[in-house]
């Protein structure tokens, strides 16, 4: 069975609650599977699985740089390359689904860990507040609110569903 990452990302928004200056290592792969510029898997995960993809994005609209769009699966993506850091997405969201922290320019390099490498998802778990991330045979799983990400990623958060889901 392939071993996986898996992020619990309830649990780290309440430990960046609780230590907001506290600099998070962030998990990679490289190269960099994003055309766009580096981005990490808990900007991509929060995306995909915290967004609530409101219809009319005010996050998109507010944008002074044109840097958000939607993909064909209604998922936010940001253009790092165009993306100046203002922060006025972050503001305007209703739901408070990004963290300040995804748009540094700058991260150090010691809290960055590949994934695609063994010994560095050890790592990364060591790194990471205690209890928030953990290396796991299992699988999706909805009742658990476990999500895959892609295949050495697995997410839990709560999913938003609406009543026409
Ligand atoms: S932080 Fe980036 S993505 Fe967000 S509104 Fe500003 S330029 Fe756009
Ligand atoms: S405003 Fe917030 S919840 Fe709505 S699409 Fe943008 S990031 Fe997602």
């Amino acid at each position: 069975m392939s071993r996986k990452v898996l992020i619990d990302m309830i649990k780290l928004r309440s430990a960046m609650i609780e230590d907001s200056s506290r600099d998070l290592p962030e998990a990679l792969f490289y190269p960099s599977l994003n055309i766009n510029g580096l981005k990490t898997i808990r900007e991509l995960a929060t995306f995909r699985f915290t967004c609530r993809k409101c219809e009319d994005a005010p996050c998109i609209s507010v944008c002074p740089a044109d840097a958000l769009e939607k993909d064909e699966n209604g998922v936010v993506a940001r253009y790092t390359n165009l993306c100046v850091s203002c922060k006025s997405c972050v503001t305007i969201c209703p739901f408070g689904t990004m963290m300040t922290d995804f748009f540094k320019h700058h991260r150090n390099k010691d809290l960055l860990f590949d994934l695609k490498d063994e010994k560095e998802m050890g790592k990364f778990v060591k790194a990471c507040p205690v209890g928030t991330v953990a290396i796991t045979e299992e699988n999706e799983s909805e009742d658990k609110n476990i999500y895959s990400l892609n295949e050495k990623v697995l997410i839990k958060d709560y999913l938003y569903i609406t009543e026409k889901q």
